[in-house]
Protein backbone atom coordinates (compact mmCIF):
# COMPACT_ATOMS: atom_id res chain seq x y z
CA UNK A 1 0.00 0.00 0.00
CA UNK A 2 1.39 3.16 -1.01
CA UNK A 3 0.54 7.13 -0.19
CA UNK A 4 1.80 10.45 -2.42
CA UNK A 5 0.24 13.40 -1.56
CA UNK A 6 -0.10 14.42 -5.72
CA UNK A 7 -1.69 18.14 -4.50
CA UNK A 8 -1.02 19.56 -1.07
CA UNK A 9 -2.60 23.04 -1.37
CA UNK A 10 -6.05 25.05 -1.72
CA UNK A 11 -7.89 27.45 -3.51
CA UNK A 12 -5.05 29.48 -3.04
CA UNK A 13 -2.97 29.19 -6.26
CA UNK A 14 0.49 28.86 -5.02
CA UNK A 15 3.65 27.87 -7.46
CA UNK A 16 4.46 24.31 -5.32
CA UNK A 17 1.39 22.92 -4.27
CA UNK A 18 -1.55 22.19 -6.85
CA UNK A 19 -5.15 21.68 -5.34
CA UNK A 20 -6.16 18.21 -3.45
CA UNK A 21 -5.38 15.25 -4.58
CA UNK A 22 -3.87 12.08 -2.54
CA UNK A 23 -2.77 8.69 -4.95
CA UNK A 24 -3.26 5.38 -3.16
CA UNK A 25 -1.91 2.20 -4.42
CA UNK A 26 -3.22 -0.94 -3.04
CA UNK A 27 -3.43 -4.53 -4.63
CA UNK A 28 -3.78 -3.73 -7.83
CA UNK A 29 -6.53 -0.48 -7.16
CA UNK A 30 -5.26 2.77 -8.24
CA UNK A 31 -7.69 5.40 -6.47
CA UNK A 32 -7.28 9.48 -6.54
CA UNK A 33 -8.63 11.00 -3.82
CA UNK A 34 -9.84 14.33 -4.82
CA UNK A 35 -9.21 16.28 -8.13
CA UNK A 36 -8.67 19.41 -7.53
CA UNK A 37 -6.85 22.22 -10.51
CA UNK A 38 -3.55 21.14 -11.09
CA UNK A 39 -3.63 17.63 -10.03
CA UNK A 40 -3.86 16.15 -13.46
CA UNK A 41 -0.67 17.80 -14.27
CA UNK A 42 1.09 17.01 -11.15
CA UNK A 43 0.57 13.49 -11.24
CA UNK A 44 2.21 13.29 -14.70
CA UNK A 45 5.10 15.85 -13.15
CA UNK A 46 5.48 13.40 -10.60
CA UNK A 47 5.85 10.34 -12.47
CA UNK A 48 2.71 8.78 -11.75
CA UNK A 49 0.92 6.61 -14.29
CA UNK A 50 -2.36 8.59 -14.83
CA UNK A 51 -3.78 6.48 -17.80
CA UNK A 52 -4.14 3.37 -14.99
CA UNK A 53 -5.81 5.49 -12.36
CA UNK A 54 -8.75 2.78 -11.45
CA UNK A 55 -11.04 4.85 -9.20
CA UNK A 56 -11.33 8.97 -8.71
CA UNK A 57 -13.27 8.99 -4.72
CA UNK A 58 -14.51 13.00 -4.26
CA UNK A 59 -14.78 14.28 -0.58
CA UNK A 60 -17.19 16.57 -1.60
CA UNK A 61 -18.34 19.28 -4.30
CA UNK A 62 -15.43 22.73 -3.32
CA UNK A 63 -13.86 23.46 -6.68
CA UNK A 64 -10.37 22.66 -5.49
CA UNK A 65 -11.50 18.71 -5.29
CA UNK A 66 -13.37 18.03 -7.92
CA UNK A 67 -11.72 20.38 -10.64
CA UNK A 68 -9.55 17.84 -12.52
CA UNK A 69 -12.25 15.25 -13.18
CA UNK A 70 -13.33 16.69 -16.91
CA UNK A 71 -9.45 17.14 -17.12
CA UNK A 72 -8.62 13.56 -16.33
CA UNK A 73 -11.57 12.44 -18.49
CA UNK A 74 -10.32 14.28 -21.30
CA UNK A 75 -6.80 13.28 -21.23
CA UNK A 76 -7.97 9.25 -21.25
CA UNK A 77 -10.05 10.30 -24.21
CA UNK A 78 -7.86 12.34 -26.09
CA UNK A 79 -4.70 12.47 -24.17
CA UNK A 80 -3.36 8.55 -24.50
CA UNK A 81 -2.75 6.35 -27.71
CA UNK A 82 -4.91 4.35 -28.11
CA UNK A 83 -7.54 6.04 -25.60
CA UNK A 84 -8.20 4.59 -22.35
CA UNK A 85 -10.94 1.18 -23.02
CA UNK A 86 -10.67 0.11 -19.14
CA UNK A 87 -13.71 1.26 -16.87
CA UNK A 88 -13.18 3.92 -14.05
CA UNK A 89 -15.21 4.14 -11.36
CA UNK A 90 -15.95 7.94 -9.40
CA UNK A 91 -16.94 7.75 -5.94
CA UNK A 92 -18.90 10.57 -4.14
CA UNK A 93 -21.23 11.21 -1.72
CA UNK A 94 -24.75 11.80 -2.77
CA UNK A 95 -24.81 14.46 -5.74
CA UNK A 96 -21.79 12.67 -7.22
CA UNK A 97 -23.41 12.04 -10.48
CA UNK A 98 -25.31 15.63 -10.72
CA UNK A 99 -21.94 17.29 -9.85
CA UNK A 100 -20.59 15.09 -13.10
CA UNK A 101 -23.36 15.66 -14.88
CA UNK A 102 -23.15 18.99 -14.42
CA UNK A 103 -19.33 19.51 -15.38
CA UNK A 104 -19.24 17.42 -18.15
CA UNK A 105 -22.61 18.63 -20.24
CA UNK A 106 -21.00 22.46 -19.66
CA UNK A 107 -18.05 20.86 -21.35
CA UNK A 108 -20.66 19.40 -24.26
CA UNK A 109 -19.93 16.18 -23.61
CA UNK A 110 -21.48 13.57 -21.02
CA UNK A 111 -19.43 11.64 -18.68
CA UNK A 112 -21.22 8.61 -20.48
CA UNK A 113 -20.02 9.07 -23.58
CA UNK A 114 -16.01 9.54 -23.09
CA UNK A 115 -15.71 6.14 -24.86
CA UNK A 116 -14.81 3.93 -21.97
CA UNK A 117 -16.93 2.74 -19.12
CA UNK A 118 -17.55 5.45 -16.13
CA UNK A 119 -19.42 4.22 -13.47
CA UNK A 120 -20.84 7.14 -10.79
CA UNK A 121 -21.29 5.44 -6.89
CA UNK A 122 -22.64 7.49 -4.60
CA UNK A 123 -21.89 6.36 -1.27
CA UNK A 124 -23.64 7.62 1.45
CA UNK A 125 -22.02 8.56 4.61
CA UNK A 126 -21.24 5.43 7.12
CA UNK A 127 -21.17 3.19 4.08
CA UNK A 128 -18.64 0.73 3.84
CA UNK A 129 -17.76 -0.79 0.03
CA UNK A 130 -15.41 -3.28 -1.33
CA UNK A 131 -12.82 -1.76 -3.65
CA UNK A 132 -11.77 -5.60 -4.73
CA UNK A 133 -10.94 -8.39 -2.57
CA UNK A 134 -9.75 -7.38 0.39
CA UNK A 135 -9.54 -3.88 0.15
CA UNK A 136 -12.43 -1.60 1.70
CA UNK A 137 -13.44 2.05 1.43
CA UNK A 138 -15.53 3.48 4.41
CA UNK A 139 -16.88 7.07 4.27
CA UNK A 140 -17.86 9.44 7.38
CA UNK A 141 -19.54 12.58 7.66
CA UNK A 142 -17.41 15.74 8.51
CA UNK A 143 -18.28 19.24 9.50
CA UNK A 144 -17.56 21.25 6.35
CA UNK A 145 -20.48 21.42 3.89
CA UNK A 146 -23.23 19.28 3.83
CA UNK A 147 -21.87 16.29 1.75
CA UNK A 148 -18.27 16.10 3.05
CA UNK A 149 -17.43 13.27 3.97
CA UNK A 150 -13.84 12.05 5.00
CA UNK A 151 -12.60 8.51 3.59
CA UNK A 152 -10.41 5.24 4.76
CA UNK A 153 -8.94 3.29 3.09
CA UNK A 154 -8.24 -0.58 3.82
CA UNK A 155 -5.82 -2.73 2.63
CA UNK A 156 -4.23 -6.06 3.72
CA UNK A 157 -2.99 -4.93 7.39
CA UNK A 158 -3.26 -1.39 7.11
CA UNK A 159 -5.42 1.93 6.98
CA UNK A 160 -4.96 5.01 5.55
CA UNK A 161 -8.12 8.37 6.79
CA UNK A 162 -8.35 11.06 4.32
CA UNK A 163 -10.28 13.29 5.91
CA UNK A 164 -10.68 15.87 2.93
CA UNK A 165 -11.59 19.14 4.28
CA UNK A 166 -13.04 19.66 7.74
CA UNK A 167 -13.64 21.85 10.81
CA UNK A 168 -13.09 20.25 14.25
CA UNK A 169 -14.78 16.51 15.32
CA UNK A 170 -13.69 14.41 17.85
CA UNK A 171 -16.11 11.85 16.64
CA UNK A 172 -13.58 12.26 13.69
CA UNK A 173 -10.38 11.29 15.68
CA UNK A 174 -12.44 8.28 17.23
CA UNK A 175 -13.11 6.30 13.53
CA UNK A 176 -9.35 7.12 12.78
CA UNK A 177 -8.06 5.31 15.56
CA UNK A 178 -5.54 3.81 14.96
CA UNK A 179 -5.49 4.03 11.61
CA UNK A 180 -1.41 3.74 9.93
CA UNK A 181 -1.74 7.25 8.51
CA UNK A 182 -3.80 10.23 9.18
CA UNK A 183 -3.94 12.38 6.39
CA UNK A 184 -5.28 15.22 8.12
CA UNK A 185 -6.25 19.01 6.01
CA UNK A 186 -4.53 21.43 8.41
CA UNK A 187 -5.88 24.44 6.68
CA UNK A 188 -4.76 27.78 9.08
CA UNK A 189 -3.55 29.53 11.27
CA UNK A 190 -5.05 29.56 14.88
CA UNK A 191 -5.07 33.51 14.36
CA UNK A 192 -7.51 33.24 11.44
CA UNK A 193 -9.77 30.17 12.86
CA UNK A 194 -12.92 29.33 10.85
CA UNK A 195 -15.44 26.73 12.16
CA UNK A 196 -15.28 24.73 8.72
CA UNK A 197 -11.45 23.88 8.44
CA UNK A 198 -8.66 23.18 11.26
CA UNK A 199 -5.68 24.89 12.43
CA UNK A 200 -2.37 22.96 13.28
CA UNK A 201 -3.62 22.86 17.16
CA UNK A 202 -6.87 21.03 16.23
CA UNK A 203 -4.74 18.78 14.05
CA UNK A 204 -2.96 18.15 17.32
CA UNK A 205 -6.14 17.46 19.51
CA UNK A 206 -7.34 15.21 16.80
CA UNK A 207 -3.91 13.19 16.70
CA UNK A 208 -3.99 12.57 20.17
CA UNK A 209 -7.05 10.72 20.02
CA UNK A 210 -6.84 8.86 16.83
CA UNK A 211 -3.10 8.27 17.95
CA UNK A 212 -2.13 7.50 14.51
CA UNK A 213 1.32 5.85 13.19
CA UNK A 214 1.91 8.84 11.14
CA UNK A 215 0.32 12.59 11.06
CA UNK A 216 0.22 13.43 7.07
CA UNK A 217 -0.43 17.06 6.81
CA UNK A 218 -2.37 18.37 3.59
CA UNK A 219 -4.62 20.81 2.51
CA UNK A 220 -2.13 23.96 3.72
CA UNK A 221 -3.27 27.88 2.71
CA UNK A 222 -0.17 30.27 2.17
CA UNK A 223 -0.63 31.94 5.87
CA UNK A 224 0.61 28.53 7.60
CA UNK A 225 3.72 29.24 5.89
CA UNK A 226 4.58 31.92 8.41
CA UNK A 227 4.08 29.23 11.47
CA UNK A 228 5.86 26.64 12.85
CA UNK A 229 3.15 24.14 12.52
CA UNK A 230 5.11 20.87 13.95
CA UNK A 231 5.74 23.09 17.39
CA UNK A 232 2.21 24.48 17.37
CA UNK A 233 0.90 20.33 16.59
CA UNK A 234 3.48 18.89 19.19
CA UNK A 235 1.82 21.15 22.10
CA UNK A 236 -0.96 18.47 21.99
CA UNK A 237 0.85 15.51 20.47
CA UNK A 238 4.37 14.03 20.06
CA UNK A 239 4.03 11.41 17.82
CA UNK A 240 5.38 11.78 14.13
CA UNK A 241 4.04 14.81 12.01
CA UNK A 242 5.00 15.08 8.21
CA UNK A 243 4.15 18.73 6.67
CA UNK A 244 3.80 17.28 3.00
CA UNK A 245 4.54 18.65 -0.14
CA UNK A 246 3.40 17.92 -3.46
CA UNK A 247 5.35 14.66 -3.87
CA UNK A 248 5.75 13.16 -0.72
CA UNK A 249 5.46 9.41 -0.49
CA UNK A 250 4.90 6.77 1.78
CA UNK A 251 4.83 2.97 1.78
CA UNK A 252 3.00 0.83 4.52
ZN1 LIG B 1 -10.52 22.45 0.02
ZN1 LIG C 1 -13.87 22.46 0.90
Amino acid sequence: MRLTTVGTGTAAPVADRVQAGHFVEVGGMRVLLDCGSGVSFRLASLGIDWATITHVALTHFHADHVLDVPTLLTAWRHGMLPPRSAPLEIIGPVGTAALVDRMTDALGISWREYGFPVTIREMPAGERIALADGIALESRSVPHTAESVAYLIEGPGHRIVYTGDMGFDEGLARWATGCDVLLIECSLPAAMAIPTHLTPEQVGAIAKVASPGLVALTHMYPPLDKVDVPAAIAAHYEGHVVVCHDGWSTEL
